[in-house]
């Protein structure tokens, strides 16, 4: 006797088949970044923005090469799954080795070409602040609680130091360590709301919709008809640099959720296989600016962008 199967059954069926989670490679990661950030900074009008940023993500991958940081914790772990939360909340998690990053950071920062002006005066206060002050900095930054001028100019060297250290300790987990943390709109690892999805390329990943986190790096599925801020499916639409809907042979989308009114960018590797989600979304600026154009308020920020959060919805 055969039967039709259930809603639940599907979804169950789903979760054995589809890569669920894309856990970094943070060496890999930050390569891929740098060199499309380096790609894209040419001829670009932030492009000097751009190359400095080539120049610290390159730093980042030399320091993820050598960066140690403790073992994912089996208590912890086994808890998180228990009860479908993410594994380690970023703020209550920072692991001490980010300090001694930051400071390899600070020393890249100052032989880059194009350091913005903005962050030349802090690199000698980050360098000088106590670990305490700093790790105080840090969980600003991640709560993106900080108005302060000197905290905002500094938010991109400090993201930088704590995606290391982040992305170090999620490239250490097992895809069975991974909850399905409820909502399904903040990373399972370290409860960050996603910076853009991604349309992946790849044997296991083709076509497939992934959330990418902007502080572990971690990318997590989520079908394409869901708003990734607010899960509706709706209203949810897709809009480009050239007028009208659903502009698909563009590499950088934004999709809109007419439910939440937010709209979050989508980085599409079928159009261009060196897209890569932080460094298009930044390279994307103009869509940004005809976006705020519109009644869609920007989901949730580049971390790599001395930017207050305080636009965005939370
Ligand atoms: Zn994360
Ligand atoms: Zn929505």
């Amino acid at each position: 006797m055969q039967r039709i199967l259930q809603p639940g059954d599907i979804e169950a069926l789903d979760r054995t088949s589809l890569l669920r989670v894309r856990l970094p490679q943070p060496v890999r990661l930050f390569a891929d970044r740098a060199a499309r950030l380096a790609q894209k900074a040419e001829g670009h009008p932030i492009g000097d923005y751009l190359r400095f940023l080539a120049h610290i993500v390159k730093a980042q991958q030399a320091a993820a090469s050598q960066v140690h940081t403790r073992a994912p914790d089996a208590a912890l772990i086994a808890q998180a799954c228990q009860h479908g939360m993410p594994l380690m909340p970023a703020a209550g998690h920072i692991d001490t080795a980010w300090q001694g990053v930051l400071d390899l950071l600070i020393g890249a920062a100052r032989q880059a070409p194009a350091l913005p002006p903005a962050l030349a005066p802090v690199l000698d206060t980050l360098r000088d602040l106590p670990a305490d002050a700093r790790d105080a900095l840090a969980r600003r930054v991640l709560a993106g609680l900080y108005t302060e001028a000197h905290d905002l100019a500094a938010a991109p060297l400090v993201m930088a130091a704590l995606q290391v250290v982040f992305a170090d300790r999620a490239s250490r987990l097992k895809d069975s360590d991974i909850p399905y943390a409820d909502p399904a709109t903040i990373c399972p690892v370290c409860a960050t709301p996603p910076v853009v999805s991604v349309l992946r390329i790849g044997a296991r990943e083709a076509g497939l919709r992934y959330l990418h986190c902007g502080t572990c790096g971690t990318e997590w599925h989520m079908v394409r008809v869901k708003c990734s801020h607010c899960e509706s499916t709706r209203h949810v639409r897709y809009q480009g640099l050239q007028d009208g809907d659903a502009h698909t042979d563009e590499v950088v989308t934004a999709e809109t959720c007419g439910d939440c009114r937010t709209y979050r960018k989508l980085v599409n590797q079928e159009k261009d296989p060196l897209a890569e989600p932080l460094a298009d979304d930044l390279a994307s600026l103009l869509l940004d600016l005809l976006m705020g154009e519109t009644e869609f308020l920007r989901a949730s920020m580049n971390p790599l962008l001395p930017m207050s959060d305080a636009g965005a919805s939370a």
